[in-house]
Parts: C-alpha cells; sequence; structure tokens
C-alpha cells in the first residue's frame, strides 16, 4: 500500500511556483506520501528534471504525466513521458492514454476547465474525485459522478506552490512502481484522503 499525490504542477507549467528540487525535496522528508505525479499543464519537460533530481533516492517514485486542456476540459494522462498528438480533443487524449497503456483521468470536473457530467462518458479510466482546488461541493459532486458510473476515483493536490503539495492524496494497492499504480488505478484498488496536515517549509 502507497500514498500518491497525483496531481502536481511545476515551474514547467509557468503558472506554478513549485521547483522541481522543492518538490524532490518534500517527497524525500515526508513520512508517508512517497510517490507524486507531475502533470504540467501541455508540457512534459517537467518530469524528466523531476525525475533527474529523485534519481538518487530510492525510496520516492516520480509519477510521469501531464495535464492537457482540450475545448471541453482538462485531463490528466498518467504514466506518459510524450505528449499526446494534437488536436488536443478529449477523444484523441483519451485514445492517446490508451494506446499507450497510461492512465486518463477527468480533471477537477466540476470546477472551471473540468469536464462536467460528460467527464463519466467520455471514455476515461478514472475520475478526479479529490482536487485540493476544488470546493467541497464541486469534489461531492465528482464522488457522486464517479459511483454512479463505477469509475475508479483519484486525489490529487493540483499544487502550483510547495505549501500545496501533498494537500490530498490516493492509497494505491500497488509498491512504488509506476506500472503497479496505473494497473491498480485501473482496478479501482485505491482510496482517497485529505492529509490531516501537510508539511510546510
Ligand atoms: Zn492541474
Amino acid at each position: 500500500m502507497i500514498q500518491v499525490d497525483l496531481h502536481n504542477h511545476t515551474t514547467f507549467s509557468g503558472d506554478s511556483f513549485t521547483t522541481p528540487k522543492a518538490l524532490v525535496e518534500q517527497l524525500v522528508v515526508h513520512p508517508t506520501i512517497k510517490a507524486a505525479a507531475v502533470t504540467d499543464h501541455g508540457s512534459i519537460e517537467g518530469v524528466s528534471a523531476v525525475k533527474a533530481l529523485a534519481a538518487p533516492y530510492p525510496d520516492i517514485l516520480i509519477m510521469p504525466g501531464v495535464e492537457i486542456t482540450t475545448p471541453r476540459g482538462d485531463i490528466l494522462v498518467l504514466g506518459t513521458e510524450e505528449l499526446p498528438p494534437t488536436p488536443w480533443t478529449v477523444e484523441a487524449v483519451v485514445d492517446f492514454a490508451k494506446e499507450t497503456d497510461c492512465v486518463s483521468v477527468a480533471a477537477h470536473p466540476f470546477r472551471e476547465w473540468g469536464l462536467g457530467e460528460s467527464a463519466a462518458t467520455s471514455g476515461v479510466d478514472a475520475i478526479e474525485i479529490l482536487n485540493g482546488g476544488s470546493s467541497a461541493i464541486a469534489n461531492r459532486k465528482a464522488r457522486d459522478l464517479a459511483r454512479e458510473f463505477g469509475l475508479p476515483g483519484v486525489a490529487g493536490s493540483d499544487s502550483h506552490r510547495p505549501s500545496d503539495l501533498f494537500s490530498v492524496y490516493t492509497e494505491i494497492q500497488a509498491s512504488l512502481d509506476v506500472d503497479e499504480i496505473l494497473k491498480a488505478i485501473k482496478k479501482g484498488l485505491i482510496s482517497v484522503f485529505a492529509a490531516e496536515k501537510s508539511i510546510r517549509f
């Protein structure tokens, strides 16, 4: 069983203040969360930067990923180190994730830039039911939608600054291995939690 924050932005996102170094440092010192996804906006450059800094630490894992803005809403692709082919439509991003054995997630479906109820029928593998930047109401609606349609629900802080890191997390029945984590998400072997207290510097 591991705890993972599946939604984080680094300075490669443009609107984030979290440097790759800050992300790795917080992961190293965190007592229980030992894996984090890097999901920058339309960029995978941060993934290699963070992975390089994390390489000396065998007890932490960086999940590669990206957050893609489609005309209908944002979708996370977890597991990828490449960008989907353009144009970035919902269908193209979902298909890309399937073809590359990655996991597609409807990010914060009931917030701005969310897919809304269409998330459930968009073909995504999972729905983000606990987003650190969404209201309780928006998260509850997302959870209800995932339940209604039998889709796995994941959690991610959607951090854009170091103090937001790991505010929520997904507990996954897997070891610190990207493929195991992706498979476990698809099987729904996951639970979501809000951290009682996030580590701040
Ligand atoms: Zn985001």
